[in-house]
């Protein structure tokens, strides 16, 4: 079996990789523009060289300019490389050798795709949420499956209940308090619902729970400073993106802290 620092590392790369594309698809799954061919300079339009897409070595290289205009490359493209890989990382010294990496994986590149976009323009495009549900219950089948071990279609079972009831939760949210909850905010919610419940119910309680602390939070902090009015839309995607990754990385442990306090 693979040693553990050797499919961290892998999985580090990986998400270099991943995250290069992922800034392709935050500029222009918005803007309606095909994802291939690959990366172009927003101002000159020129295709990037191959030997200049390598992520961030040739964003220092370069010293953050294109090659072919001189146009400045924001630092957010090495930082979503990098934000990636780490997260990839993590992804991978948590579940180690795993038939769940894969969906892990997946769902941490769709939490960072949509966390920008959510913050650039307020909107969960269907381009990305919709086919999560085919491609992550397919990744969570495989996972599922755990090929060469036991199975665990208990797991499966729980995250078609999860994903509905996490669903339906948003829906009766968005029904009951107009303009407070986007429609795209309870589309995403099935699929975090079918994540968390299959790594388990302390995941899917403790990812929706802290969706709803950190993002309440953060919104009373802005009305509070007046930086919001009530009515104001403050993006809730992130809140449940970060939640969803907290309930998975650290559901178990904080469950367990929190029924400790009541006991
Ligand atoms: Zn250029």
């Amino acid at each position: 079996m693979l040693p553990l620092a050797a499919l961290v590392t892998a999985a580090a790369v990986l998400g270099l990789a991943v995250g290069s594309f992922l800034n392709v698809v935050v500029w222009r799954v918005p803007r309606d523009q095909s994802v291939v061919p690959g990366s172009a300079c927003p101002r000159c339009g020129h295709r990037i060289r191959a030997r200049d897409n390598v992520p961030l070595l040739s964003w220092v290289l370069l010293r953050g300019r294109c090659r072919d205009c001189g146009a400045a490359i924001s630092t957010r493209y090495p930082l979503v490389e990098a934000v990636t890989a780490a997260l990839f990382a993590g992804a991978a010294a948590l579940l180690g050798p795993s038939w769940a990496l894969p969906a892990l994986l997946y769902l941490v590149a769709v939490a960072v795709a949509l966390t920008l976009i959510d913050l650039d323009v307020h909107r969960l495009p269907d381009a990305i949420v919709l086919p999560a549900y085919p491609v992550g219950a397919a990744l969570l089948v495989l996972a599922s499956a755990n090929p060469g071990g036991e199975p665990a279609w208990g797991a499966l079972a729980r995250a078609a209940a999860g994903g509905a009831g996490l669903l339906l939760l948003y829906l009766v949210i968005a029904l009951a308090y107009r303009g407070g909850m986007g429609l795209g905010d309870v589309k995403l919610a099935g699929v975090l619902g079918m994540f968390l419940a299959w790594f388990g119910w302390d995941a899917l309680a403790v990812g929706a729970f802290a969706a709803f602390l950190l993002g309440g939070v953060l919104a009373l902090a802005l009305l509070a400073t007046g930086r919001a009015r009530r009515g104001t839309g403050i993006p809730f995607g992130p809140w449940m993106l970060a939640g969803a990754l907290l309930g998975i990385a650290a559901g178990g442990p904080v469950a367990d802290w929190y029924l400790g306090l009541l006991t």
